[in-house]
């Protein structure tokens, strides 16, 4: 039996994981989970997984969901220590990472110190604190199995030891995108998209913000870095190919010309439950894949003009340092005031120019400088985006 921490537990993947789960109570319970402010969605998890902790965001939060679950015998709490505290807590034996952004990062680094398996969708955590976060996998012997859906296919991809899978005579690693829902849309159309159209992704069923970076590319270009660090490769060694139809989820290109992918319906269930029991297998009742059905799979060249986020993460990755960290926090800023009508959608990439080539990179010595790094980089692009300077 599996002891399962579920940070984000009232999010996409926090009800994917749930879903695994309660299709295996045999091999998994979960122990400790945590959410920000959905208190309803949080009492439902709570009456009816019983889990022994959960962490919300705020006292209010906190207060309400002890209300909803009076009777239960639940550890209700708040705040980053308590979060830090359950992600580490013995009994728990994995930690799905799916805490929305940079406030992943915290909890994430805790599991990794008390030597969890991490199942990491989180991938903001990885972008930004990159080779420190790296660095503690290996000192504390953590496993990290990735969870987002290519980086998962990549892993699967790859020859597999006791320990994980292993980067062996790799030529190149090819990233598909799905391109979002403005794939084929001309840039004067993109000029007034609105939230909704953004949030309508034609394949994968995300949290806002994601959904978001899938329409604008970003969530490319994040994952783009999360694979240099993942798998110890650059830029320059990994291929974006866009594939509309979220089929194939990446592939790994060897040495030998022989090029290994990973297929499946667009279910997040799939990688998680990978994840949950590597090296072995669950089912997931994600139904079967009809190729027959499909037809037909589709690839073609990322439009960088319309795109220009791919670009600019890619930028971020060669000038290094707390270049990702403030890449990452100028999007999170702009996604939120997109979504709140302040700026448009193609604007979202131009604050982000703005704000990465506006600000001073230092090398990434300690934690504190990637959280000073995200800090300053907020308040600049909340001050760039009052102006209208972008
Ligand atoms: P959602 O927005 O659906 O859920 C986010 C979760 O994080 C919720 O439980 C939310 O709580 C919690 N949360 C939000 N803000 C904070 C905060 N400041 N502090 C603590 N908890 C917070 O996101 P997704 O499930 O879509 O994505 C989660 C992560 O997984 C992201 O990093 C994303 O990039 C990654 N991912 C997601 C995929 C998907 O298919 N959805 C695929 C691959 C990666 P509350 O409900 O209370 O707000
Ligand atoms: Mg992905």
């Amino acid at each position: 039996m599996q002891g399962i921490c579920l940070l984000g537990a009232t999010g996409s993947i926090g009800q994917s994981t749930l879903d695994v789960i309660a299709q295996h109570p045999d091999q998994f319970k979960l122990v400790n989970a945590s959410a920000h402010s959905s208190v309803k969605k949080m009492a439902e998890i709570c009456h009816r997984f019983l889990p022994e902790r959960v962490v919300m965001g705020s006292a209010e939060a906190c207060d309400e969901l002890r209300e909803l679950c009076s009777g239960l015998d639940v550890s209700i709490e708040w705040g980053d220590q308590a979060l830090e505290s359950i992600a580490a807590q013995d009994g728990v034996d994995q930690v799905m990472a799916a805490i929305m952004g940079f406030a992943g990062l915290k909890p994430t680094l805790s599991a990794i110190r008390a030597g969890k398996r991490i199942l990491l969708a989180n991938k903001e955590s990885l972008v930004t604190a990159g080779q420190l976060f790296m660095n503690e996998v290996k000192k504390h012997g953590a496993v990290l199995l990735p969870i987002d859906s290519e980086h998962n296919a990549i892993y699967q991809s790859l020859p597999q030891t006791a320990t994980g899978a292993v980067k062996k005579d790799v030529a190149k690693i090819i990233l598909t995108a799905s391109g979002g829902p403005f794939r084929s849309w001309s840039l004067e159309d993109m000029k007034s998209v609105t939230p909704e159209q953004a949030c309508n992704h034609p394949n994968w069923s995300m949290g806002q913000k994601i959904s978001i970076d899938s329409a604008s590319l970003m969530n490319k270009g994040l994952e783009l870095i999360e694979a240099c660090w993942l798998f110890d490769v650059t830029p320059d060694d990994v291929e974006v190919v866009v594939h509309p139809e979220s089929i194939v989820h990446s592939m790994v290109s060897y040495l030998d010309g022989s090029v290994i992918a990973q297929m499946g319906n667009p279910d997040m269930k799939i990688p998680i439950a990978y994840g949950m029991t590597w090296p072995n297998r669950v089912t997931t009742q994600v139904p079967p894949l009809n190729l027959v059905e499909i037809g037909c799979l589709n690839f073609e060249a990322p439009d960088l003009q319309r795109f220009p986020n791919l670009d600019l993460a890619a930028k971020a990755w060669y000038l290094g340092g707390t270049a990702m960290a403030i890449l990452n926090a100028a999007n999170e800023v702009a996604v939120a005031a997109f979504l709140q009508k302040k700026i448009g959608f193609l604007d979202i990439a131009r604050v982000n120019e703005r704000v990465l080539f506006g600000m001073n990179i230092d090398p990434v010595e300690s934690l504190n400088v990637v959280f000073q790094a995200d800090l300053s980089t907020r308040e600049f692009a909340h001050h760039v985006i009052a102006q209208g300077d972008f």
